[in-house]
């Protein structure tokens, strides 16, 4: 691409506010693709950068992790792709050489990067990223819902980590993107599934119901008692946290002796629990982080055989143009997922 520049939604520091500017067009290493974006969605981790809450975010950085696009130019070490390529990125970028990449685990790998945190982003008309981490979108899937595969591959790879089988009764804290996909897939699996919120979140609660989910305003109703209600008394199998709220322990007390509580959210603060209770009452905490390389791949899978379950949590399209609405509208807890679309 030479010298040429481009439009990119870029934030200099935590305190400063992310705004468009003109900037190079990155350039090419031997193993990396440039992507010319098609369709991206702003994630709730987009949201805690927006609003300089993610202590680990490198600036300046431009924002966006959720993308497709199609091929423009490839590295001289690049084989497995071609120029018109239509792709979709993974974010999540591996060094491949350390233990966890080399055991399978490289969402653990030590030296990880994430495009939108620590380095730039796809909110830009292009962004250059390993081969690796690119992998072809099947024939006749919009890009749209191949965007979608990071949120889908988050959750398979982390409800893979509980046991969620016919007739469970699951509780998932947060009705956002991420809690969305965890309903679905948890109803899939057979169970049945509560979605917690707040007021705030009135009109995302309501499409958890449409989904099928029995959903608690914990500021209006309370919790243990319904989930005592709809499991004889028992209380819940497992309790997923997906909003980032500091509730482990409120987890803890709906679930019944041997539960297992999944923890997704980003809490960045230390939450007090009760030690003695995972004890006693023979409890398991676990926690999931992002997903490894064969989750993403199964994400693809998932979204190629139930391309519904990306669109519902797309609610909104904006023009790439526009943003700073597509921001405003998800900090107001009035959208599931923003689409944006670039000019083409
Ligand atoms: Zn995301
Ligand atoms: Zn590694």
């Amino acid at each position: 691409m030479g010298n040429s520049n481009m439009l990119a939604y870029v934030k200099r520091g935590a305190k400063d506010k992310p705004g468009f500017e003109k900037i190079p067009v990155p350039e090419v290493k031997e193993d990396e693709v440039l992507i010319e974006i098609k369709s991206a969605l702003i994630c709730g981790t987009d949201l805690l950068v927006y609003n300089g809450l993610l202590d680990e975010a490198i600036y300046p950085l431009v924002l966006g992790h959720e993308f497709s696009g199609e091929i423009v130019e490839k590295g001289s070490d690049v084989s497995d792709f071609e120029v018109g390529d239509r792709v979709v990125g993974n974010a999540i970028t591996h060094c491949r050489k350390c233990f966890f990449c080399k055991t399978g685990r490289t969402n653990l790998c030590t030296s990880f990067r994430h495009l939108g945190i620590h380095c730039d982003g796809c909110f830009a008309l292009y962004v250059a990223i390993p081969d690796f981490c690119v992998t072809r979108i099947p024939e006749g899937m919009e890009y749209d819902v191949a965007s979608a595969v990071g949120p889908v591959a988050l959750v398979y790879h982390a409800i893979a980590r509980v046991s969620i089988r016919p007739g469970s009764v699951v509780v998932i804290s947060g009705p956002g993107p991420i809690g969305m996909v965890a309903i679905q897939l948890a109803l899939i699996s057979g169970a049945k599934v509560v979605n917690t919120g707040m007021s705030v979140d009135s009109w995302r609660l309501e499409k958890s119901e449409q989904l099928g989910a029995i959903v608690v305003d914990v500021q209006k109703e309370n919790l243990k008692d319904k989930v005592l209600e709809i499991s004889d008394g028992a209380g819940a199998d497992i309790f997923i946290e997906t909003s980032g709220a500091p509730i482990i322990q409120q987890g803890f007390d709906i679930l019944k002796s041997g539960g297992e509580a999944l923890l997704i959210g980003y809490s960045p603060k230390p939450q007090p629990i009760n030690a003695l209770e995972v004890v006693f009452r023979e409890l398991t905490l676990k926690g999931s982080s992002g997903y490894n390389h064969e989750s993403w791949k199964k994400g693809l899978e998932i979204i190629a055989d139930h391309s519904s379950l990306a669109k519902s949590i797309i609610s909104h399209v904006f023009n790439f143009d526009d943003l700073e609405k597509g921001f405003q509208v998800m900090l107001d807890r009035k959208a599931i997922k923003v689409a944006v679309h670039y000019p083409s």
